[in-house]
């Protein structure tokens, strides 16, 4: 399976124009990518501006609301982003659940929408620091996948991507060590498997994201055996954000 690179910009560019010289980079070194999948989630403002702009590039949003329309004054809907492009939407990122309060039933209304509008989910999960060090990882992870999952049924389940992101690692340069990736990785394929079965957790792709570089990225596909990863900050600096597509372009 290619890898997955996916990049999320945030709240980041302020310009239209910042914006297409992060996407214009990012397109123009894509040239030297073979097999690598990359994704890219600009905020909802800049969207339009990319759509259809780029072939080998896919486009994904950062989040999105499970009606299909109303007064839902500020949320984006899935008819919107699906009309202008996108095939990819991130549902339950850490900075949505911690600083726009979403819960998992939220984001269980997310993911069941966007799989029924034929978008793909990637569906963050991970751990604080306080979870981490009181030894409950796997506990919120499990905690998190089921209930993110309430009710999708196996039909869906192959549609769905997984993104490991630990909470404290996002953003601070402190990057997990591959052994935990490797032991989340297993974990969330064990579950996947005891809802879905084999052939859907083997296919099922999970994501690693929090500080990744390109001087750390190999290690999370070699080692830690992700599909691939989820990149905030470095995905602003296009030559940087190449350059970890190219160490895992295999
Ligand atoms: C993220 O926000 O999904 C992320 C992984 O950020 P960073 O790469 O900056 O840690």
């Amino acid at each position: 399976m290619a890898s997955l690179v996916v990049a999320n910009w945030k709240m980041n560019p302020k310009t239209a124009n910042e914006a297409k010289k992060i996407f214009a980079g990012t397109v123009a070194g894509s040239k030297k990518i073979k097999r690598a999948q990359i994704i890219i989630c600009p905020p909802s403002a800049f969207l339009g501006l990319f759509a259809g702009k780029a072939k080998k590039v896919k486009l994904g949003a950062q989040n999105c609301h499970w009606e299909e329309k109303g007064a839902f004054t500020g949320e984006v809907s899935l008819a919107q982003i699906k009309d202008i492009g996108c095939r990819f939407v991130l549902i339950g990122h850490s900075e949505r659940r911690k600083l726009f309060g979403e819960t998992d039933e939220m984001i269980n209304k997310k993911v069941l929408a966007a799989l029924n509008f034929g978008l793909t989910p990637i569906l963050c999960l991970g751990e604080t620091a306080e979870e981490k060090e009181e030894g409950r990882t796997f506990q919120v992870l499990k905690d998190q996948l089921e209930k993110g999952l309430n009710g999708v049924i196996k039909k869906m389940a192959d549609k769905i991507i997984l993104a490991y992101e630990p909470v404290w690692a996002i953003g601070t340069g402190k990057v997990c060590e591959t052994c935990q990736a490797e032991e989340v990785n297993i974990f969330l394929k064990k579950a996947i498997n005891e809802k879905y079965g084999r052939t859907i957790a083997n296919a099922m792709p999970i994501l690693y994201g929090g500080s990744v570089k390109s001087d750390n990225v190999l290690s999370f596909i070699k080692e830690a055996k992700m599909s691939g990863v989820l990149v905030g900050g470095a995905s602003l600096d296009p030559k940087e954000f190449i350059k970890i597509a190219q160490q895992i372009d295999f």
